[in-house]
């Protein structure tokens, strides 16, 4: 199997380049420039109780989510990371063989944990708009059934994954799209992990209505907290019940936990968050529409990705590469970060993070040197 493909750590990165870490501008990992809420911080600096071991039923963490989220604690479930839930979710679900549906251009963790488990990886791919086809992934879920004469009643098709906002485009599926989906007979993943970023409401409130919608949200993103690792799924009672069985039982750890706890009673430093990451993300799309080999994508997360035209004014690395990934590199040069693919339908884009105003301004500055 093809093993994750993180991004190098920031330590490696700032060497190599030769830049100290506060030079960098790092916009290729959609981490939150702000970083945790200051009581967060507090609670962490605070903290007691390092010695013990978490609470295995995460008391508190559930419930202060429960009030902010409006769904009774029952349904919720938090791991280390959303990243932890997925894993889960996969263990719970895939037998060896079982087809997991997939949506690329989108997140590569799905693809990997259908990898780890040994699923049959089924691809329903997006339009070169990145809008989901759903007829096609209807027809996928119809085409991975068990046949009829099988002796267990259960389809072969087990999970659909959809992140919404999709990662790297930022495009939203809508109500009616997210009911048709539904219909079909498979578990529905919906990874939320950029809603807040979006103008449409979360879809959290859902879950109770339906046995097959599990929704993922994150701190990693909104809240700042990347490095905590603290995510949650929330779930179908049915569904919630078995993945306590197989859940290690001691995450996310103390330190993730009371940050987050503490991060959730600073409501209006969260909508701060979003207001200014929104606001950040329409200016810096239309600064980057200016260049005219440049398309932004219209997003609603916190990144915007490009179009980058071949006849780019990049000079920097081999011509017969894409001109999105010499950008990429010309751009690392002058110690500003943004995400390449080298996939499918993402071979002629970068994805740029939302980051602080004068980090977009030493973005737009290294952009206007290389057409120089
Ligand atoms: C960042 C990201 C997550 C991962 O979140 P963690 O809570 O940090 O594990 C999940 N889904 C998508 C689509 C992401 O981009």
């Amino acid at each position: 199997m093809q093993p994750y493909t993180p991004i190098a750590p920031f330590e490696v990165l700032s060497r190599r380049l030769g830049r100290r870490p506060e030079d960098i501008v790092k916009l290729d990992a959609n981490e939150n420039p702000y970083g945790p809420s200051p009581r967060a911080l507090q609670a962490l600096a605070r903290a007691d109780a390092l010695h013990i071991y978490p609470d295995p039923d995460q008391t508190a963490l559930r419930e202060a989510i429960s009030d902010y989220i409006g769904v009774p604690p029952e349904h919720i479930l938090c791991g280390a990371g959303a990243d932890e839930v997925i894993d889960l979710v996969a263990r719970a679900f895939v037998r060896p063989g079982d087809a997991i549906i997939d949506l690329p251009p989108t997140f590569g963790m799905y693809r990997w944990v259908a990898d780890v488990v040994n699923a049959d990886y089924v691809a329903a791919p997006r339009r070169p708009d990145f809008s989901v086809d759903v007829q096609a992934v209807q027809a996928q879920v119809a085409g991975h059934m068990a046949p009829s004469d099988a002796t267990s009643a259960v389809t072969r098709c087990k999970l659909l994954f959809i992140a919404d906002p999709n990662n790297p485009d930022g495009s939203t599926v809508c109500d009616e799209q997210l009911r048709a989906l539904l219909a079909s007979p498979v578990v529905v993943v919906l990874d939320e992990a950029y809603v807040d970023f979006s103008a449409r409401p979360s879809r959290v409130s859902w879950v109770p209505a339906y046995n097959n919608l599990i929704v993922l949200r994150t701190f990693s993103k909104l809240a700042g907290m990347a490095g905590l690792r603290v995510g949650y799924g929330v779930f179908p009672r049915a569904i919630i019940q078995h993945l306590w069985k197989i859940k290690q039982p001691y995450t996310p750890n103390v330190a993730g936990t009371v940050a987050a706890i503490a991060a959730l009673s600073d409501r209006d430093y969260l909508r701060e968050n979003a207001r200014r990451l929104t606001a950040e993300r329409r200016r810096m799309s239309e600064m980057l529409a200016q260049f005219g080999w440049l398309r932004p994508f219209p997003s609603e997360a916190n990144f915007v990705l490009c179009r980058v035209a071949e006849d780019a004014p990049v000079n920097h690395g081999e011509t017969s590469q894409p001109a999105a990934r010499r950008l990429k590199q010309a751009l690392e040069q002058q110690g500003v970060l943004v995400r390449y693919f080298d996939r499918e339908g993402l071979r002629d884009c970068v994805r740029v993070s939302v980051g602080r105003p004068d980090q977009t301004d030493r973005l737009i500055a290294a952009l206007k040197a290389l057409s120089k």
